[in-house]
């Protein structure tokens, strides 16, 4: 059955504590597809084989006959998404006879996990994006690079509906759209208190920090609201854009204004549970506290918020934080696109996959990244470039006769930085934190970014950061945030 947009139907959750008329126009392989038989399936009514090889985990039967028409043919693999998951599975299928066309609503890859720099001015949008089709030019099995919007998908005819209308066609289909923010049903906060996504997100709130320090050199007599910025949500995000703010009105803006004292800003992070980071071991939340303190945010956990409106937060215990500026940091829910597949879905709406990560009785379709839910896999980086290898080897083993294999994720670590020389860093047993921690942090981000030309620029951009105290990128684009 055909499932097309409507409101969205997805349920609250995420990880945070804070408790809070189709045009056919085959744009696909152009492979005719065979009949259903051609599709892999699992033996046992729809359960996995559980056969004389279990080392190998859950295994696929093939349906020999349908599968040497594919190979006959060019076997066309659409991936929708290329983020970290997307980007891996079209990369491990670089060696194959297969033709891959990728969907993205953006024609750049984003590189999510220093977008808080961009909104705190202390990169560009273009040096933690990179066009997709550049990525892809050497590869010659990217047969296409197409600019949309996914807004339809039926499993059942193997069809992509895109937003002009247009359809294409799969033998294979990755599912990679990620995810979005949730204001678990509180969806009306979104206008005062903007969350971090997109490079439109990171530069909206740019605008908002930069333009409130504006309006009080304007009207010294409101600093204290405008200069006060409340983060909601103690998780990574969270405690990089309070840790980024304090930087920003202490060293980066201290001597540039006359009315005011940009230094005297106040920066409350705001949280639900217990602890700061409470993905973390408790000797690094408590770590992350202490540098978060030490760099003067207010740290307030067990901090329930009950509302946002246009001038500050009422926390549930009663109290009233008059704010300029509220930023979102708490909760997160699968992209719409999950809700076009029919599958079971989880509390944040992410579709719940089989373990060798396809959609139930559908093994030539895999979701991948933060729309998959996965026990024990966080919604970070590794795990989804790791759940976008095993789907490319997924496909490349179906077509060789293989059998399929579960996703195994190997937890690599995780670091989360709070501010210049200050962060924390969780890798095998070891735990640490301060400046050896920041310095893993800045080497690793600056590796896994696409591109030399943006890794040099971010190199240079962070040690003249570092050097002068100074944030380049400090610019209002959108002057209504001027008032
Ligand atoms: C602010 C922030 C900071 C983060 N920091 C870290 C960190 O420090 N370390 C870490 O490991 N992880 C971090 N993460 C998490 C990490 O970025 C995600 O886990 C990762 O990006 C997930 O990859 P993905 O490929 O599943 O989704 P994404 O990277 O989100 O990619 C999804 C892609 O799908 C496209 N898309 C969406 N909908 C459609 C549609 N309908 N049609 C066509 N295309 C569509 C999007 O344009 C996008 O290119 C951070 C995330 C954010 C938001």
């Amino acid at each position: 059955m055909k499932k097309r947009f409507e409101a969205h139907p997805l349920e609250l959750g995420g990880d945070d504590p804070a408790g809070l008329g189709q045009v056919k126009t085959d744009l696909g392989g152009g492979v005719e597809r065979p009949s259903d038989s051609h599709h892999l399936r699992k033996t046992v009514s729809g359960s996995f084989e559980e056969g004389h090889d279990s080392m190998l985990g859950n295994r696929f039967e093939r349906s020999s006959a349908a599968w040497d028409h594919v190979m006959m043919s060019s076997h066309s693999v659409v991936v929708i998404g290329a983020g970290f998951a997307g980007l891996n599975a079209v990369k491990t299928l670089h060696k194959t006879d297969v033709d891959i066309t990728i969907v993205d609503r953006r024609n750049f890859h984003l590189f999510q996990p220093l977008l808080y720099q961009v909104a705190t001015a202390g990169l560009n949008p273009s040096d933690i994006a990179y066009p997709i089709r550049s990525i892809f030019r050497g590869q010659a099995n990217v047969k296409r690079v197409l600019l949309a919007e996914v807004v339809g998908l039926d499993l059942d005819t193997r069809s992509v509906t895109l937003d002009d209308g247009s359809t294409l066609s799969y033998d294979s289909l990755i599912i990679a759209t990620g995810a979005t923010h949730s204001y678990f049903g509180n969806d009306d906060w979104e206008e005062h208190a903007p969350g971090l996504k997109t490079i439109e997100d990171a530069l909206d709130i740019r605008g908002r920090v930069l333009a409130r320090f504006e309006e009080a050199e304007r009207t010294p007599g409101d600093a204290d609201r405008l200069l006060t910025f409340v983060v909601v949500g103690a998780g990574p995000t969270g405690v990089e854009l309070a840790g980024a703010l304090v930087e920003i009105a202490v060293h980066a803006l201290a001597s540039d204004f006359d009315a005011i004292d940009p230094s005297a800003a106040r920066v409350v992070l705001v949280e639900g549970g217990e602890v700061v980071l409470p993905a973390y071991p408790n000797r690094l939340s408590e770590s992350a506290r202490s540098q978060l303190e030490a760099l003067g945010v207010e740290v307030r956990t067990k901090a329930l918020v009950k509302n946002i409106d246009d001038t500050g937060v009422d926390l549930a215990s009663g109290e009233r934080i008059e704010a300029g500026t509220v930023l979102w940091a708490a909760g997160v829910k699968a992209s719409p696109v999950a809700a076009l597949v029919e599958a079971p879905k989880d509390r944040a709406g992410r579709v719940v996959v089989e373990p060798d990560l396809s959609v139930p009785d559908h093994p030539e379709v895999l979701v991948i990244g933060d729309l998959a839910s996965i026990p024990g896999v966080p919604g970070v980086a590794p795990a989804a470039m790791q759940q976008g290898r095993h789907a490319g080897r997924q496909i490349i083993d179906r077509l060789a006769g293989r059998p399929g294999e579960p996703f195994r994720y190997k937890d690599k670590g995780s670091l989360a930085t709070i501010g210049r020389a200050r962060a924390v860093a969780h890798i095998g047993s070891a735990r640490f934190s301060g400046l050896p921690a920041w310095a893993a942090w800045l080497g690793i981000h600056i590796f896994y970014l696409i591109g030399f030309r943006n890794r040099l620029l971010v190199l240079i951009s962070w040690a003249w950061n570092y050097l002068t105290f100074r944030r380049g990128a400090r610019i209002i684009t959108d002057t209504r945030r001027t008032r």
